[in-house]
């Protein structure tokens, strides 16, 4: 048998660095330098590919034909399978009956070996895969949010802005929080640069506020369902390492309504050109109906303020047009 040529296939890192750009429109409407961390731009579509890409990338470092689980019908599976084709192995993706046609082949398309629907729930998707993991010894659980590597991959968002901005470091971070992976990334990544008493925006949707619940209650929530539209942010609890996170007065939680959410993605489209899922208006409608100021008053003109744009593939033309449809007018 002739033996494969493989030299040509040149591992490459699962994420890029993302542009950081100013925008006229919200500095102006928030009174501040406000920049889009765009990771919309990400080979899977939203910033999950760091920490995901970052887990399986170290996964793989002293196995190089570990194949990888994943039980997110959303973007960390995503995330998982375009990762797993970038470094030369292969994933499977486990989800549940919920998980829509239209996102399950958006995952086969990006290459995925397979995709197992299996289950009403995530619940049941997910012990479908530590089924399948069992009969695979080497095989890698990808979980979406609630490991050290992830963290640590998402941290590298901070790295590139830091030095985006000339070497500093941004006053405010705005980012959506589901698991809290990416709140967690945010906050070492601060930490690293120095900036361990900068501002972080948490914001979460009505429905999935599984952070502000756990906040207002002093300990750790598990919310009995999720009822808001933005999945992505549907955790029903928090890493606890997010919720201690949470707990420094440098952190402040913000919870819009998911029609506030929508109508950020349909804004935001009109006047920066880019499409994004709800999970991701969210953060925008911090800045679109909240006001900045009201969440952080020692905002000045000069703060410099940076949104994470995570991006999301839950989106499209067509799905923007029915939010427009059901959301323009709700509160
Ligand atoms: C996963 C996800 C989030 C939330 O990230 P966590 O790390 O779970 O807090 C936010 N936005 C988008 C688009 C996502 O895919």
């Amino acid at each position: 048998m002739t033996k494969l040529d493989t030299s040509a296939v040149v591992p490459q890192l699962p994420w890029v660095k993302t542009p950081l750009l100013k925008s006229s429109a919200l500095s102006k409407l928030a009174g501040c330098e406000v920049y889009l961390k765009l990771d919309l731009l990400q080979p899977s579509g939203s910033f999950k590919s760091r920490g995901v890409g970052n887990l399986i990338l170290k996964s793989l470092s002293s196995n190089s034909n570990r194949h990888i689980y994943s039980s997110s019908g959303g973007n960390a599976g995503l995330a998982a399978v375009s990762a797993s084709v970038s470094l030369g192995t292969s994933c499977t993706v486990c989800v549940p009956t919920a998980t829509s046609e239209f996102m399950k082949s958006k995952i086969l398309v990006a290459g995925a070996t397979s995709v197992i629907t299996h289950g009403a729930s995530w619940v049941e998707a997910d012990s479908m895969t530590r089924k399948l993991l069992k009969a695979d010894p080497t095989g890698v659980y990808c979980s979406p949010f609630d490991h050290p590597d992830i963290w640590e991959g998402n941290s590298t968002i901070v790295d590139e802005c830091v030095e985006q901005l000339g070497g500093g470091v941004p006053d405010v971070m705005i980012a959506s929080v589901g698991g809290g992976g990416l709140f967690l990334g945010l906050a070492q990544g601060l930490r690293r640069h120095g900036g361990s008493g900068k501002t972080i925006v948490a914001v979460e949707t009505e429905g999935a506020e599984s952070l502000a619940e756990s906040l207002k209650a002093g300990k750790l929530v598990t919310l009995p369902g999720i009822s808001s539209i933005a999945t992505s942010l549907g955790a029903r609890t928090v890493a606890e390492k997010a919720f201690e996170e949470a707990q420094r007065s440098e952190v402040r939680s913000a919870v819009v309504s998911d029609a506030a959410a929508a109508r950020a993605c349909i804004r935001f489209a009109d006047e920066e050109r880019m499409l994004i899922e709800v999970a991701c208006g969210a953060s925008l409608a911090v800045l679109y109906e909240t006001g900045l100021k009201n969440l952080v008053p020692e905002l000045t003109p000069e703060s410099k303020v940076v949104v994470v744009v995570c991006g999301g593939n839950n989106t499209s033309l067509e799905i923007l047009e029915k939010y427009k449809q059901e959301y323009a007018l709700r509160d």
